[in-house]
């Protein structure tokens, strides 16, 4: 009575939301044609690439490793750290130009053979749920009155597969030497994140493949939106072709013998595309942003065409535009545009990674206020010195500075030892104090070269401004010096510093 009231809908509104708004459980059959045979090679081979991939090392380094304790990006034999913004942000606009030019010429793609939520639910996940539920190799809803305890191996199984994922995600993080001595030789509570973060990925990965699945690619992935927007009439997707298929229906017999009616089109509306698929979608209904081109209902398609002796291809791998009976271009602006864009900012990249010195040297001002002025009249400036050696050897470095004019160094006092030894991709921030005479500044300002020697006699430069008071008592210099005794030295000083 109660539903009777509520305003119903005219068609499905989502395809895995019953009308009475509950939940539609999709048990996809299986296809076993020839796009999941080589769906099914490509998505063991990724599984293979991301489980193998934290074991290998070059040069005695981890092929990758994202060592973020360190804030050290070891990538395939190049070592990135935090002073390598630049090339962060040229990686990431090529990541974005990447995805868009992949989408305008092979549409979702992604999603369908590449995307690891489908790689592991359709050929990790599903293969086992349908072991245990009795439907193994043929898919569609399980048995009726699965035992107990056959659901209760199952998810087992899926915890162990999890918690193993889990830990290979981690061990990107962390190195698969570390991982392996925090698992084995010591007690959880001594690396209480790592644990938490493996425990978190764990959970994670049982909701996603044990309960969220497709509604995760229908409601809860941006990127599938992102893609479907990206996409234009003349992008390869999986589409059912009208011309050929319509009007469907199930083949009729003439009563003057077996001859079809040659009125129906090749689609017998038989239903198994949409049987086979995993977001529950009919294809025929045009392009729909659940679709994740998994291609399952081309391999259904083309058994039942093969069965009805008709040529396959009914649903393919097609652009919307050629369906729809327009010419097809692969070449329009956006397809040339975005390699030229890759090309450009790949070379960038290239150019801006190849010509990296050995030494980063980063110099910023001290806490606190800008400068002091010490009892003797000689002007205080605190720098800290960042330096950052990117070879993969041991380097010593020394620290000079100059006025930008010459001459001799300023005097200067770190605070640590004067030669500074780092490790191959260490970094270290040195504190440095300079004293420098009131009568080198003006306007309150000196401009100074920080330079950093290694052992191997390579400098690297950074220019820095030095401040000190605006004007200079001449006649009585320890007068300038006055403010530091008083009893608002810093408001004094910083009250005339020339910005
Ligand atoms: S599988 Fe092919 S023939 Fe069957 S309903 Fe789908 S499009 Fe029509
Ligand atoms: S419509 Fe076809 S390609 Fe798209 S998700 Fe469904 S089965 Fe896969």
């Amino acid at each position: 009575m109660e539903s009777e009231s509520l305003l119903q809908p005219e068609e499905r509104v989502l395809s895995t939301l019953e009308a009475d708004g509950s939940r539609r459980w999709m048990f996809p059959r299986l296809s076993r044609g020839r796009w999941w045979q080589r769906r099914r090679v490509f998505a063991y081979a990724l599984i293979a690439f991301f489980l193998l991939l934290p074991w290998v090392r070059l040069n005695g380094q981890p092929l990758l490793f994202l060592d973020i304790l360190h804030r050290k990006f070891h990538v395939f034999g190049f070592t990135f750290l935090p002073t390598d913004t630049v090339l962060l942000a040229i990686l990431v606009l090529m990541c974005f130009v990447s995805v868009f030019f992949f989408t305008a010429v092979f549409g979702r793609v992604f999603c369908g053979w590449v995307c690891p939520h489908s790689v592991y639910l359709e050929f990790v996940y599903r293969p086992i749920e349908r072991w245990f539920t009795g439907k193994k190799g043929v898919g569609g809803p399980p048995k009726r009155n699965v035992a107990g305890w056959r659901k209760l191996a199952m998810y087992a199984v899926f915890l162990l597969i999890s918690l193993y994922l889990a830990n290979t995600f981690v061990s990107y993080f962390v190195g698969m030497e570390n991982l392996i001595r925090w698992v084995f030789t010591s007690p959880p509570w001594r690396h209480p994140v790592a644990v938490g973060v493996v425990l978190v990925c764990t959970a994670w990965i049982m909701w996603d493949m044990a309960f969220w699945r497709e509604q995760l690619c229908i409601v809860g992935c941006p990127y599938g939106r992102f893609q479907s927007v990206m996409l234009d009439r003349q992008s390869l997707i999986v589409t059912y072709d009208p011309q050929r298929g319509e009007p469907r229906g199930k083949p009729r017999r003439s009563t003057k013998g077996d001859v079809e009616l040659p009125v129906l089109g090749d689609c017998i509306d038989c239903s198994m595309c949409v049987a086979v698929c995993p977001t529950g979608i009919d294809i025929r209904d045009g392009l729909q942003m659940e679709c994740i081109n998994c291609t399952q209902c081309i391999d259904a398609c083309d058994d039942v065409m093969d069965r009805v002796d008709r040529p396959r291809g009914l649903i393919r791998y097609s652009a919307q535009a050629k369906s729809d009976g327009e010419p097809f271009r692969f070449l329009r602006p956006r397809v040339i545009l975005y390699p030229v864009a890759l090309l450009i900012l790949g070379t960038l990249f290239t150019v801006v990674l190849l010509n990296k010195p050995a030494t980063d040297l980063t110099v910023l001002r001290g806490m606190g206020r800008p400068f002091s002025v010490m009892s003797d009249g000689r002007v205080e400036n605190q720098l800290r010195i960042k330096i950052v050696n990117r070879t993969e050897a041991p380097r010593q470095y020394a620290i000079a500075v100059h006025t930008v004019q010459g001459g001799d160094a300023l005097p200067q006092e770190q605070v640590d030892a004067d030669i500074i030894a780092l490790k191959p991709s260490e970094m270290t921030t040195v504190p440095l104090r300079l004293f420098v005479d009131p009568a080198k500044y003006t306007a309150g300002r000196l401009d100074a070269v920080v330079t950093v020697t290694d052992d191997e006699g390579t400098a690297v430069n950074e220019t820095v401004v030095l401040r000190g008071p605006a004007r200079l008592n001449t006649k009585n210099p320890s007068d300038n010096a006055k403010g530091v005794n008083g009893t608002n030295t810093n408001e004094a000083s910083e009250g005339k510093v020339t910005p």
